[in-house]
């Protein structure tokens, strides 16, 4: 059989959520296109309310979509929605593991649920290469939250998908604990496996991905290589403390100036464009005496800022 080229593919997505007694109706994805290549380890970076779990849900079947097509390993979730359902393992973000279960029963039934044969079933293989094949007999309560969450990725993999779904796994989760998980999914990876991961944290996506897509209030605002994104994204800041407290930013030509609560501001800039001795050049152009300066690496909101912003050419 021919693989597809996309692992998932997702065109005018809309999902749109009826307005409640104490919510107004809710445009959560606003008609997005993600083509996710086969073998890739892609990210969905967002911050919350974006509609990352949204787009994961409608994947798993919990939620369904208003309008658009989604395939999953070339199967259409409306035509094909068992064969669709049957290439993704999702990994939930919030842990639900049956406390009466040990963790080699938990993985046999979740096989019995996707009808895996008796004789096909690798309970014992998935929880050694999870680190669990020693508590295979302990009760789910008795292990701690990293066991029972390595747990959940063996849950997801009983079926022994094409493509690995986490929503947000490392929410809560040790330095430790979040390296052993990642080596686990490198290694799925190295098979084959074709891996999506939610995050907000920009540095995980970096370390972890070869493709992310940002998504902001139901759009995607970008969709790239890992390395491409990063060489857009050189938006630096400087908090300046006058001597004398400002009232209001300073104009600075082909810099952007925001007012901070200290009675300093802050000036952003490209990278790629200017440096910092120019913004102190700018500000002292300005007739402003600088008391301290400090640097601040860029979070999310000003990645959106440099993504859809055009910042204007320096001369
Ligand atoms: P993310 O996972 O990126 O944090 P979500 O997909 O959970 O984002 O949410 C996207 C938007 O949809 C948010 O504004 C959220 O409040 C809204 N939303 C999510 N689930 C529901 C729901 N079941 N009913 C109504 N609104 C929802």
């Amino acid at each position: 059989m021919d693989l597809p080229d996309y692992a998932i593919e997702a065109k005018a997505l809309v999902k749109t959520y009826p307005a409640s007694k104490t919510m107004p109706e809710m445009r959560a994805l606003k008609g997005i296109d993600l083509a996710i290549p086969r073998g890739s380890i892609f990210g969905l970076l967002g911050p919350n309310g974006a509609g990352k779990s949204t787009f994961i849900n409608i994947l798993a079947g919990v939620c369904t979509k208003t309008s658009g097509t989604v395939k999953i390993w070339g199967r259409d979730i409306d035509e094909r929605p068992r064969d669709a359902r049957a290439a993704i393992g999702v990994v939930p973000q919030e842990i639900a593991a049956d406390p009466f279960f040990t963790p080699r029963e938990s993985l046999e039934v979740a096989a019995g649920m996707y009808a895996v044969p008796k004789s096909e079933r690798r309970t014992m293989e998935l929880l050694n290469a999870l680190g669990l094949g020693d508590k295979a007999g302990a009760y789910v309560r008795q292990l701690s939250g990293g066991m029972k969450r390595r747990l959940m990725v063996a849950k997801a993999m009983v079926h022994n998908p094409p493509v690995l779904i986490l929503d947000e796994p490392t929410a809560g989760v040790d330095v430790e604990l979040r390296r052993q998980l990642w080596a686990y999914v490198l290694e799925l990876n190295r098979k084959g496996v074709t891996i999506v991961l939610t995050t907000h944290y920009l540095e995980e996506a970096q370390e972890l991905c070869d493709q992310i897509a940002i998504v902001n209030r139901g759009e995607v605002v970008a969709c790239e290589p890992t390395e491409t994104l990063l060489r857009r994204m050189d938006v630096r800041k400087v908090l300046v403390t006058p001597e004398e407290p400002v009232t209001e930013a300073p104009i600075l030509p082909g810099f952007e100036t925001a007012l901070l609560k200290t009675g300093g501001f802050s000036v952003s800039y490209r990278t790629g464009q200017s440096s910092v001795e120019q913004v102190l050049a700018a500000i002292r152009a300005a007739g402003l005496h600088i008391k301290d300066i400090s640097t601040e690496d860029p979070d999310l909101e000003d990645v959106f800022v440099s993504l859809t912003y055009a910042a204007p050419a320096v001369a």
